[in-house]
């Protein structure tokens, strides 16, 4: 028998293949990538193994290139990935790649890029720059990185994308050098930890106590508690010990506040992982975190799988995010994967959260994770107070009630600024012709259009379908066309009226689509020029807003009454988020809801007892009606332009094996929007109190439904552990 090389190669096959070693080389390590040929294309691959082929050899096709001399990825990645692709019945080759930074996926060599850094010429201040407002932006900067300096890759985090064309006319004026740096140098550091609270202490020691071995920490702590304070210092131990740190955040927390607070800090090089970065910047990241010259990753979702040879501690800011698990391809949960890196690393990881998931406080109740809180905010501020506006009978004026105008007037009047939280951007969601009753809809999803006042038009927020607003109705020809329902547009022009000369801006990804715009609205309000503030979840994370003493949530029904299981905790968790952003100085909070059903008992419970009550009435339920944390879910979701199609196959593959006691198939149902971008969606609901035989289910299963003619008419994906069920 020949040696061969069993090689991942990205292609939906869920399998690795075999090719005979390249003629001249050396045999390959694992973790190398080479070139192999694939059909009638060529494609990169990741060298898994090698073994002895039942195959005769000249029914197999030799490696065309060895990319790597050395293994591109180290053996305890190449595990983790191995590990992620068996769980998550991901193909090996989809799991590879999508670990991979894009450069190194399509084969540039493993060499990290030379980095421009841009520094300030001394004596060169923001007035300078006083009449081009991005110069002296970026002057005001690089003034404040003094002789560190910025990476391309650290201004993009600070500045958002696009801040090139500025700089290179500073450069052209000599007002700022550039030079190209093969590793990236150390943050400024140096900045002192505060003195701790005696509850940050019993975190901070609890976690460093377990450095070296592994340990599961869930942090909960209410918003201002001071979380990051116990990041900063569970970091520090672990930089101290000479290992490295890996802190991942959610896609929308990764701020420039949150990266500067770290810069601060740590005097080390540091690497900034997000979606902003170009390719080369990210390679040359990744590939001097896998050198061990980076000791501190900072990152979204896909950091988590950094190379780190000393990996020391993992820090999981916000860790019931949403935005940890990936909703398309490879659909996996960063904050899961690294609590199995964790635990195969032999290192701590910290899950922080104000408002943690259901999951993760069941493991604190199991004893999985050990459970330490922050229950009060250091220093004068206090946590704001939560109350809930019956809104039943009451007169609503654009979805403003009396109590609630009444309170944003006596908050402004003391000097205070409001926010108010409404989910929901655009005008209006729907646009009714009050002649004929038509509606405006999207032809290719089961859903309105919502109607966008500003830029007169019609959107559709599915499928991104868009038309201008008709002049008259399409059924009847009537003028008399009315927008229904409630949008953050439509509250703008309401304060407008209530409070003529009072300054409000509106935050959410219309307002802020333009570059630049989300930082001028931010600092009109950081200047407490802007005394109103009303935004979408845009505004729930990572911003603080000292000013700010009433936070109006105008609805917070919708998550009650949801077809999803994970609807109310995602509610409340949202809510407590906004509620967190008022009373962060020295004024203290106040938070008021809008609701119909102010005798709901999770929100009731949520307004009275607060966030731990509230996860022990929803975890009941949980239990009640067996779903998760109770029981282990996967969803085989289907979808086709021919209608009945994806039900037909999932009916079909539901059926591939006898019915087994341990593991339940619910439906095949239509998903809860059937139509969805021209296509028609339905889904299979796998179920078991068992993960262990939900999994080996799924193993026997798949290879039958990846071989199942009626395959071919659909697009099929399986969700382990979907975190949303449509
Ligand atoms: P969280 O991340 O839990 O919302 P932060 O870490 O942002 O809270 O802390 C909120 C505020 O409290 C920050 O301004 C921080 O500087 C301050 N703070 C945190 N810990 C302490 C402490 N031990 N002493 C004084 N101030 C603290
Ligand atoms: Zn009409
Ligand atoms: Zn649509």
């Amino acid at each position: 028998m020949t040696t061969t090389l069993r090689i991942a190669v990205p292609t939906p096959l869920r399998r690795a293949f075999d090719y005979l070693p390249p003629a001249a080389s050396p045999l390959p390590a694992p973790g190398c990538r080479v070139r192999v040929p694939f059909g009638r294309r060529t494609e990169i691959g990741v060298v898994l193994d090698h073994a002895p082929s039942a195959l005769a050899p000249e029914r197999l096709r030799p490696v065309l290139e060895l990319l790597d001399s050395e293994p591109l990825l180290p053996a305890d990645l190449l595990a983790l990935l191995d590990w992620v692709a068996t769980y998550y019945h991901h193909p090996i080759g989809e799991v590879m790649a999508t670990a991979l930074p894009v450069a190194l996926r399509r084969g540039d060599p493993a060499r990290p890029q030379r980095i421009q850094r841009y520094r300030l010429v001394p004596g060169i201040s923001p007035e300078q720059g006083r009449r081009a407002p991005r110069q002296a932006a970026l002057i005001a900067r690089l003034a404040a990185a003094g002789d560190a300096g910025l990476a391309a890759a650290e201004l993009t985090a600070l500045e958002g994308a696009g801040w090139q064309g500025a700089m290179q006319r500073l450069v052209a004026r000599e007002w700022v050098v550039v030079e190209a740096e093969s590793v990236l140098r150390a943050a400024p550091g140096g900045e002192m930890g505060l003195h701790l609270t005696a509850e940050q202490a019993t975190a901070v020691a609890a976690v460093v106590a377990s450095l070296g071995r592994f340990g599961a920490f869930l942090l909960e702590g209410i918003t201002g508690g001071g979380k990051t304070e116990v990041y900063l210092q569970a970091v520090a131990a672990a930089l101290a010990a000479g290992q490295q740190a890996l802190v991942l955040v959610p896609e929308i927390g990764l701020t420039p506040q949150l990266v500067e607070r770290f810069r601060r800090r740590f005097a080390v090089p540091m690497a900034v992982l997000h979606s902003g970065l170009a390719d080369g910047e990210r390679a040359t990241a990744w590939l001097a975190a896998r050198a061990g010259e980076v000791p501190l990753v900072l990152g979204t979702r896909s950091a988590i799988f950094t190379p780190l040879p000393r990996l020391g501690l993992i820090v999981v800011d916000e860790e019931h995010d949403a935005s940890f698990k990936q909703q398309e391809g490879l659909r996996y949960s960063a904050r899961d994967v690294a609590v199995v890196r964790a635990h195969r690393a032999g290192v701590p990881i910290l899950l922080g959260s104000a408002t943690p998931s259901l999951e993760s406080l069941h493991n604190s109740a199991t004893g999985r994770y050990h459970h330490l809180r922050l229950s009060q905010r250091p220093g004068a501020a206090r946590p704001p107070t939560l109350g809930l506006i019956d809104l039943r009978r009451q007169p609503l004026d654009e979805g403003l009630s009396a109590p609630l105008k009444a309170s944003v007037e006596r908050h402004l009047a003391s000097g205070g600024q409001v926010l108010l939280f409404l989910n929901r951007r655009g005008f209006s969601p729907v646009l009714l012709c009050h002649e004929c009753g038509w509606i405006g809809r999207c032809s290719r999803c089961d859903a309105h259009f919502t109607y966008h006042a500003a830029e007169r038009r019609l959107r559709c927020h599915h499928c991104g379908a868009e038309r201008p607003l008709p002049t008259h109705c399409p059924a009847c020809g009537s003028v008399d066309l009315r927008p229904l329902g409630l949008g953050t547009e439509r509250i703008e022009e309401a304060l407008a009226r209530h409070f003529p000369g009072v300054e409000a801006v509106r935050i959410d990804r219309d307002a802020t689509r333009r570059k630049g715009s989300m930082e001028r609205l931010l600092a009109r309000i950081q200047a407490g020029e802007a005394r109103i503030l009303i935004g979408t979840q845009m505004l729930a994370k990572g911003h603080h807003f000292p000013l700010v003493t009433l936070v109006g949530i105008l609805e917070a029904d919708r998550g009650l009454f949801s077809a999803d299981f994970r609807a109310s905790e995602r509610m409340a968790q949202l809510i407590l988020q906004v509620a967190g952003r008022a009373g962060r100085a020295e004024r203290p909070g106040e938070v008021l809801i809008q609701t119909h059903h102010p005798d709901h008992p999770l929100l009731a419970t949520l307004v009275t007892e607060g966030y731990p009550a509230f996860a022990q009435a929803a975890l009941a339920e949980r239990q009640a009606a067996a779903l998760p944390p109770y029981a282990h879910v996967a969803l085989l979701r289907a979808e086709a332009t021919q209608a009945g199609e994806p039900l037909g196959f999932l009916e079909s593959v539901a059926r591939l094996l006898p019915p087994e006691p341990e593991v339940q198939l619910w439906g095949p149902v239509p998903a809860p929007m059937e139509r969805r971008g021209g296509r028609y969606r339905a889904q299979l609901l796998l179920q078991s109190t068992q993960r262990p035989q939900l999994q080996r289910y799924l193993d026997r299963w798949l290879p039958l439904v990846e071989g199942h003619e009626a395959g071919r008419r659909v697009r099929w994906s399986l969700d382990v552990d979907p975190v949303d069920l449509f």
